[in-house]
């Protein structure tokens, strides 16, 4: 067998044991002779592991009781609809604009004719930071953020203390570190990067947000509707559910978000230390104090496009793939998420050393 390191933004990497595992009870899920791709989402065997991946996210996330756990699909993106639809209640939404998946997320409640503001923006400087004490108002239906900045690697330190719910995508980070819930109204990501296969939306949404959908909102859209039956209204992704519960055991293993916290750091470091001691060979995308612990954004000198596409050729050739920066910006990005070992971390650090010394 082999396993390569895989530095893509998502889908991405997974850990081998969980891999393992899914492989191992693929066929016969617990010695009931069926495959749990294969049993009713109605079904004992399918509900135990339905409840208890909500029972483990519960307790790793230390997700108070007053929220509902839910698993929808239609990706991320489906929640940049579905926010407003559901939580806008007449007044105004108000965004912090960070990056495409924010400006995704307000063109949608554009397309809806709420009423909304752009609270702050790092548009101007081509998304390389967060911006600092983004004035929200106190009076918003909702304020809106992007915890994690995929494609330009900035990320919050801390999430701003709104008076009104704050509503997070955090689909780049989700499950990397401890969350405090005070002031947070609904967290949600695709599975896809942090929690697992693509095909599972998370949501953690306050229970009393979910009443305040308005009654022309279709049925399949609202949250009330999948907290009242549980994430069962219709058929979930019973599978990438299953997933989900694997490698929320797995972060269990690690010290649960606590100890990956730890550990994303430490990864992180490795390799913004590289970038920092080059001697200006690479040159971070992100602003030092808006570094992102998932996904390192770099340039190579003068955005040298030939040394970098030679740099991911030969980090391919060294078994490393998925370096390409996102379409939309170039230059490299390695995505370093929960399930990414420190090995493959400093198996890359050590190749972006040796070639800067000998492109310098
Ligand atoms: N938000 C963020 C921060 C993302 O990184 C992504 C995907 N890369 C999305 C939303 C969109 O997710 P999906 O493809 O699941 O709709």
């Amino acid at each position: 067998m082999k396993r390569i390191f895989n530095f893509n933004a998502g889908p991405s990497t997974m850990p081998t044991e969980v891999l393992l595992k899914a492989k191992e009870e693929l066929l016969d899920f617990k010695n009931s002779g069926i495959s749990i791709m294969e049993s009713s989402h109605r079904a004992k065997l399918y509900d135990e592991v339905h409840n208890e991946t909500i029972e483990l996210i519960r307790e790793l996330y230390q997700v108070p009781e007053d929220f509902h756990i839910l698993f929808l699909q239609g990706g991320a993106s489906l929640q940049f609809a579905m926010v407003p639809m559901n939580l806008y209640k007449g007044g105004v939404a108000e965004f912090a604009d960070t990056g495409s998946w924010s400006a995704k997320a307000v063109k949608e409640a554009q397309i809806q004719n709420i009423k909304y503001k752009i609270v702050a923006s790092s548009k101007d400087s081509g998304y390389d930071h967060i911006p600092k004490d983004i004035p929200f108002s106190d009076e918003a239906d909702y304020a809106y953020i992007t915890s994690n900045n995929t494609i330009y690697g900035t990320q919050y330190k801390t999430f701003p203390k709104t008076k009104s719910p704050l509503i997070i995508d955090a689909s780049s980070d989700i499950f990397s570190y401890p969350v405090e819930w005070e002031n947070i109204g609904m967290m949600f990501a695709g599975a896809q990067k942090n929690a697992g296969p693509s095909g599972v939306t998370i949501v953690i949404i306050r229970k009393d947000l979910t009443q305040r959908v308005k009654e022309n909102v279709p049925t399949i859209l609202r949250y009330k509707t999948h907290a009242e039956k549980n994430s069962l209204y219709n058929t979930p992704n019973t599978f990438g559910i299953y997933m989900l519960n694997l490698m929320m055991k797995w972060l269990k293993s690690k010290g649960g978000v606590e100890g990956i916290a730890k550990i994303n750091e430490k990864k992180a470091k490795i390799l913004y230390d590289v970038i920092d001691k080059s001697e200006g060979f690479y040159k971070g995308h992100a602003r030092k104090d808006s570094r992102s612990l998932m996904n390192v954004t770099f340039n190579i000198k003068n955005k040298d496009k030939e040394l970098e596409e030679k740099l991911v050729k030969l980090a391919e050739e060294n078994e490393m793939i998925g370096l390409k920066g996102h379409r939309s910006v170039g230059g490299l990005r390695a995505s370093i998420y929960n399930a990414m070992p420190i090995e493959g971390v400093k198996k890359l650090a050590e190749l972006m050393e040796e070639f800067a010394k000998e492109h310098r």
